[in-house]
Parts: structure tokens; sequence; C-alpha cells
């Protein structure tokens, strides 16, 4: 499984439909300062179910992640992003080869919209479709350069919990903790 393709319209900086396409040999995205790099990173968390918009580095609502204008272009009234991943390994649990999760927001009501394979969702659904892929908005798949330094600095149980969150059994021990509870 891996990211194949972002499409990015309206989020941000990315006003006009843009369209980036890895392949599985990826290493890093470069570019001068304030180009849109780290709104390309706050774009994959976001379609992953990020909702805050301090995490996003946006304003206050969730709104404000949509292009706001610049000197040169009004603002736009809609952000969506679709991510396409490739499940040929079945790492999804989807039949499909391709897996394409869609988050968009409308200015006039600040409200998302979610899809997967363009059919219409909850959040919970994105959220039960990633779960158990290592793709989720806390996992281990997108780190920080905070992350290092707090991973560095942390207590050996602490640390205990990433590795455990990286070899998958953070999951079992969360299931565990759900089925004791109820
Ligand atoms: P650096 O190398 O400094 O980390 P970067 O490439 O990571 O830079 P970003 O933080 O991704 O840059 O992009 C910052 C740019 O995005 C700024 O020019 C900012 O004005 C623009 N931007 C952020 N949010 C919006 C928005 N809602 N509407 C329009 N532009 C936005
Ligand atoms: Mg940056």
């Amino acid at each position: 499984m891996f990211l194949k393709r972002i499409e990015l319209q309206g989020f941000k900086s990315f006003a006009d439909k843009t369209v980036i396409q890895f392949d599985q040999d990826i290493t890093g995205i470069v570019g001068p300062n304030g180009c849109g790099k780290s709104n390309v990173n706050d774009a994959i968390r976001w379609v992953l179910g990020e909702q805050s918009v301090k995490s996003l580095r946006s304003g206050t609502n969730m709104s404000d992640i949509i292009f706001s204008g610049s000197e040169y272009r009004k603002p736009v009234n809609m952000a969506r992003v679709t991510l396409v991943f490739d499940n040929s390994t079945r790492v999804f649990d989807s039949d499909f080869d391709e897996i394409e999760i869609t988050r968009q927001i409308l200015r006039a009501n600040n409200e998302a919209s979610y899809f997967i394979n363009k059919t219409p969702c909850r959040l919970k659904d994105i959220n039960d479709l990633v779960m158990d892929t290592g793709l989720g908005k806390d996992s281990l798949s997108i780190i920080t350069q905070g992350n290092i330094s707090s991973f560095a600095d942390a207590k050996p149980e602490d640390r205990r919990s990433l590795f455990e969150e990286a070899a998958g059994v953070a999951k079992y021990k969360k299931r565990k903790k759900v089925s004791l509870s109820k």
C-alpha cells in the first residue's frame, strides 16, 4: 500500500486544482520557504480525519483552510482534497485496487463531507477504513520534527508505547480496554 496521488483544490495555498503524483520511491517534497510543502502534509492529515484547526496551522474555523485569496486571486468557496492509495496488496479491507478518500468543506456552512471511492460516507467510516493500516491521524505514518524530539526525551514507558503502536500491538490493547469497560 502506498500513496499514489494527492489532488488538492482550494486547500490553503492550492487555489487551482493541483495533482501531485507519487511513486513508491518518493523521498521528499522540496521547495522555497512558503511554497506550500507543509500545506501538503496538512492536506494529508486533514483527509485522514484531523479535526484540530490549530494543528492544521489555520485560523479558528475549519473553513479557514479554504484558499483565502491573494494579491492576484479572489478567495474560493470550497476546499477538496483526495488521497489515492494503491491497494493492490489489500492492506485496506476492500477489494478495490485503488482507494480514494476525499474530504471537502464549503465556506458557506463550514460543513465537511467525506467520500470513499466517490461514495459519501461519515468520518467514522474513514477512521474505520484506516484503523488497521497504520495510517490513522495519530499513527506513526506522519512523524513531525516535534515528535522526534519528544521521542528522544520521552520516559522509557512512553517510548515503549510508540514501539507498540509501530508494531501494531497498540490497537489490541485499545480493544481490550474497550471490551473490559463494557
Ligand atoms: P517553509 O519552508 O517555510 O516551512 P512551506 O513550503 O512549508 O514553507 P507552507 O507553510 O506549506 O510553506 O505554506 C505557507 C503558505 O501558505 C503561505 O504563503 C500562506 O499564506 C499560504 N496559506 C496558508 N493558508 C492559506 C489559505 N487559507 N489561503 C491562502 N493561502 C494560504
Ligand atoms: Mg513548512
